[in-house]
């Protein structure tokens, strides 16, 4: 049998990540690789109690088919939350509930992109954000950043001079791999930028919660009057991935087409998953999670930055994020990551070269280190180890 597949199949390879988290998973290998979060955090004792009574109060209605959209006291208490932490402007009703907003990346590139439409991003970017709209046949115009966000001017001139950009899309918190965060004007700006050029901004918005320092700034969709920007937002990294629920918050005309192809994507999210968050937000304190959380992560990327500090060979440098889960490394530029990752990997220690957040390729003299899944011990023993690697190299 010859496979006659897709088109799109070609532009599709396997993640890198996927790829080095096997390897990761051995015991011994001391893991900057993932962005996975810390499983002794789970509130595993809770659940099973939320489950228990999700079961016995509701249990037909949790394993039977639902809407769409999602369940509405959960989408209820979506649109308050980012009303009062992102200061947006929401009601139940804009918001649908997805897989993990991975699912709702892929829902946006369903919903907007056509062969040879064109996405804007921060360069480097999210590498499943590249997959997920790379399978819709679109070109990427990477957009060079600094340590507030996409250069404005460089937006700007793209934009003009570009035809066929259909999305913007970015990590404005703590960014997926930089650990950067965009300063307001620069959100503000961006919002300018997409509503003169009639262009949608995806915000994706995993790690915004999780900041542990300085002041909490408003989304990008504070700045936006008139619908262009959609948020994307997910359960994954304030309670854990493995219940996969997420969303994706905009304008109704939008939400709706989003609800099409969620349709025929895979019809409404796990029922059971979602009256067990919503029960769990009723019966817990989220904050008070959140705040543990951000309390071990903190320590831990205090740790992941004085040990780079004080480790790490002259030339190297590291980005120093205010939250979230990533840092990133920038070697001197005649030094190839890859080479890095198979010495550091024979001493069992990993991480992610960082030419693959590049949707273009290059800059093959970065990696990303996530500082969020490995206990304070092993990141000091991993990132000594790391450095001996790199001094070999320079
Ligand atoms: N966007 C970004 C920037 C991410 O880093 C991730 C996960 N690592 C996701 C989306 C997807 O997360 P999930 O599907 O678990 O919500």
């Amino acid at each position: 049998m010859e496979f006659k597949f897709a088109e799109r199949m070609e532009y599709l390879k396997a993640s890198e990540i996927r790829e080095i988290l096997k390897v990761t998973e051995r015991p011994e290998v001391i893991s900057f690789a993932g962005g996975l979060p810390a499983p002794e955090l789970f509130p595993v004792e809770e659940i099973k109690e939320v489950n228990r009574i999700v079961l016995e109060e509701e249990g037909t209605q949790a394993l039977q088919y639902t809407t769409t959209e999602g369940y509405l006291p959960l989408r209820e208490w979506i649109a308050r939350r980012m009303n009062t932490r992102l200061r947006t402007n929401l009601a139940s009703d804009n918001i649908l509930l997805t897989h993990g907003s991975q699912q709702a990346l892929d829902l946006s590139g369903k919903v907007f992109l056509d062969k040879g439409d064109v996405v804007l991003c921060e360069s480097p970017t999210y590498l499943a954000a590249i997959s997920a709209f790379r399978a819709y046949g679109c070109k990427f115009f990477e957009v060079p950043t600094d340590d507030e966000g996409m250069i404005p001017e460089e937006l700007e001139r793209i934009l003009e001079k570009t035809e066929k950009v259909k999305i913007i899309y970015v990590i404005p918190d703590f960014q997926n791999p930089t650990g950067r965060t965009w300063s307001l004007e620069r959100r503000e700006r961006l919002v300018k930028a997409a509503i003169k050029h009639q262009v949608v901004v995806i915000e994706d918005n995993p790690y915004g919660e999780l900041r542990f320092e300085g002041e909490a700034l408003p989304s990008v969709k504070y700045f936006d009057p008139v619908g262009c920007v959609i948020c994307l937002g997910t359960f994954s990294k304030t309670f854990c991935p493995g219940y996969r629920i997420g969303w994706v918050a905009g304008d109704q005309r939008a939400i709706q087409k989003y609800v099409l192809v969620k349709q025929g994507a895979d019809l409404q999210c796990n029922t059971i998953a979602q009256r067990e968050i919503a029960k769990y937000l009723e019966l817990y304190q989220i904050d008070e999670h959140i705040a543990k959380i951000r309390e071990v992560y903190r320590r831990r990327r205090d740790l992941t930055v004085k040990t780079m500090e004080d480790e790490f060979p002259e030339g190297v440098t590291f980005t120093r994020p205010q939250g979230g889960l990533f840092a990133w490394v920038e070697l001197p530029a005649h030094i190839n990551a890859r080479e890095v990752l198979e010495k550091s990997l024979e001493r069992n220690v990993a991480f992610v070269p960082g030419g693959s957040f590049f949707p273009n390729g290059g800059k093959e003299n970065t990696f990303r280190i996530n500082f969020s899944n490995m206990p304070e011990e092993r990141i000091v023993i991993g990132l000594k180890c790391l450095a001996e690697v790199l001094r070999e190299f320079i």
